[in-house]
C-alpha cells in the first residue's frame, strides 16, 4: 500500500525487446492501481521492429527516450554511457523504486545507477544462473543479484541460487515470471501468421520456426554455417524471423541461407507467438523463448552450451545441443508420445500472477519510502562518497 495522499511514482528500466516484453504487464499492474511508472529506454536496441514497435504494441505510454545512442558500442562504452544517462533521468525523477529486468547491459546499467543514487532497485526475472561467466549475461546478473533490495525471482530454483550467493533471505520472493501473462495476451491479440506463412509458401505445411541471436552461434562464421546446415536437416522447413544482427552476420562470413531456410524480417509479439503455437518444433538460442514454450506447451531445441533456465529443460520442454546435434535433439523431442505429454503440462514459470506479485512488492516500497531512514538512504549527498 502507498502512503495515502501521494502518488507512487516508479522508473521502469528498458533496453531491448524481452525487457519491454516482460515488464509491461508489471507497468500496467502499477498504472492500474495509480502509481506513475515512468519508462525510461537506453537504447540497447535501437532497430524500430525491436524496440519503438514493441513499446507501442505494448501499450506504453509514458516513456523517455534513450539519452544518448548506445547500439554497437563495445560493453564497457555502453553500459558507461547507460548509466550516464539513466542517472540524469533519475536524478530528476526520483522515484519511490527503480525497476530492471532479466540480464542485459541495460538491466546492469539501470540497477548500477539507481544504486548509485540510493534508489531501491527492484529485480524482475532474478536468480538465473548459467554458471557460465563467459556469457555476458551471467555477469550482469551477478551484478544486479549484488546491487537489487528487492529480488523477484520467478521460480523456487532461482530464489535457492540467491540465496546461496548470499541474498537476504527477507527480500527474495517467489513471484514467477511476467513472461506468462505476456504470452497468454500476446495470444489474444490480432495476428498476421497465416499472411507470413503464406508469403513463404508455408500455408498448410508443418514447418519449424526459429531464431538465432547470440554471438556464441553468429559472430564465428564457423559455428553460424554448422547452424544453418543443421536447420536444413531438419524434417520441415524452417521459417526464420532474423534478428538484424543474424542477417548482417550472415552477409558479412558471405553464407548463402540453404533453400529449406525462410528467412523473414523480425514479427511483432502477438504474430510471432501465434506461429510459435502453429510450429511442430522451435529452434533457438533465444532465453525467453525457453519460457514462452512452456506456456505455448511446444519443444525447443536450444543451441547453446549451457542455460540459466534449467527449470525448462527439466520439466521437458527443451533440450540442449550444439549445432550439429540439433537434429538428433529434435527427433528425441518429436516423440508423439512426449508431445502429448508437453501439451498437458504446467508452466514451470508460474501462474500468470507475477505482475500482481510483483506489483504488490513495489508499492509495498514506494509506501516505506517516505521512512526517515529511506529517505537518508535517498540524499545523494549521504551516499556519495
Ligand atoms: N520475438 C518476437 N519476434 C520475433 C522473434 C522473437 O517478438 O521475430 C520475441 C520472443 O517471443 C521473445 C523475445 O522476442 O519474447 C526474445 O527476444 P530475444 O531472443 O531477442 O532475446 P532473449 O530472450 O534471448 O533475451
Amino acid at each position: 500500500m502507498s502512503r495515502p495522499g501521494r502518488q507512487p511514482v516508479v522508473a521502469a528500466v528498458m533496453g531491448t525487446r524481452p525487457e519491454i516484453i516482460k515488464l509491461a504487464p508489471v507497468v500496467h499492474e502499477l498504472t492500474g492501481r495509480g502509481a506513475r511508472v515512468r519508462t525510461l529506454l537506453t537504447g540497447q536496441h535501437y532497430d524500430r521492429a525491436l524496440a519503438g514497435d514493441v513499446v507501442d504494441a505494448f501499450g506504453l505510454t509514458d516513456v523517455e527516450p534513450p539519452a544518448a545512442p548506445v547500439g554497437g558500442l563495445a560493453r564497457a562504452d555502453q553500459v558507461a554511457a547507460m548509466i550516464t544517462g539513466l542517472a540524469a533521468s533519475l536524478r530528476e525523477l526520483r522515484p519511490d523504486a527503480v525497476l530492471v529486468q532479466g540480464d542485459t547491459n541495460s538491466a546492469s546499467a539501470g540497477a548500477q545507477a539507481a544504486h548509485y543514487l540510493g534508489l531501491p532497485v527492484v529485480h524482475v526475472e532474478a536468480g538465473l544462473r548459467s554458471h557460465d561467466r563467459r556469457m555476458p549475461e551471467e555477469v550482469n546478473r551477478l551484478v544486479i543479484g549484488a546491487l537489487a533490495d528487492v529480488h523477484c525471482a520467478p521460480t523456487p530454483e532461482s530464489a535457492a541460487n540467491l540465496l546461496a550467493a548470499g541474498a537476504d533471505r527477507a527480500a527474495v520472493h517467489v513471484t514467477g515470471n511476467p513472461v506468462v501473462e505476456a504470452t497468454l495476451a500476446s495470444l489474444q491479440r490480432p495476428h498476421r501468421a497465416a499472411e507470413v506463412l503464406r508469403s513463404v509458401h508455408l500455408a498448410g505445411m508443418l514447418f519449424v520456426l526459429a531464431t538465432v541471436h547470440r554471438p556464441e552461434n553468429t559472430d564465428d562464421p564457423v559455428a553460424l554455417a554448422a547452424l544453418l546446415r543443421a536447420l536444413d536437416l531438419l524434417p520441415a522447413p524452417v521459417l526464420l524471423p532474423a534478428h538484424p544482427r543474424t542477417t548482417a552476420r550472415i552477409a558479412a562470413a558471405g553464407l548463402t541461407t540453404p533453400r529449406s531456410l525462410r528467412v523473414v524480417e523480425p514479427l511483432d509479439h502477438a504474430t510471432f507467438l501465434a506461429l510459435a503455437a502453429q510450429a511442430q518444433l522451435v529452434v533457438s538460442d533465444s532465453g525467453g523463448l525457453q519460457e514462452e514454450v512452456t506456456v505455448l506447451g511446444r519443444p525447443m531445441v536450444v543451441v547453446r552450451t549451457s542455460t540459466e533456465r534449467p527449470e525448462s529443460v527439466s520439466a521437458g520442454f527443451c533440450r540442449l545441443a550444439r549445432p550439429a546435434g540439433v537434429p538428433g535433439a529434435a527427433a528425441e523431442l518429436l516423440d508423439p508420445d512426449h508431445l502429448a505429454a508437453l501439451a498437458q503440462r504446467p508452466s514451470p514459470y508460474g501462474d500468470g500472477s507475477a505482475s500482481r506479485r510483483i506489483a504488490d512488492l513495489v508499492l509495498d516500497l514506494a509506501a516505506r519510502s517516505g521512512s526517515p531512514g529511506a529517505r537518508a538512504r535517498q540524499d545523494p549527498g549521504l551516499v556519495a562518497l
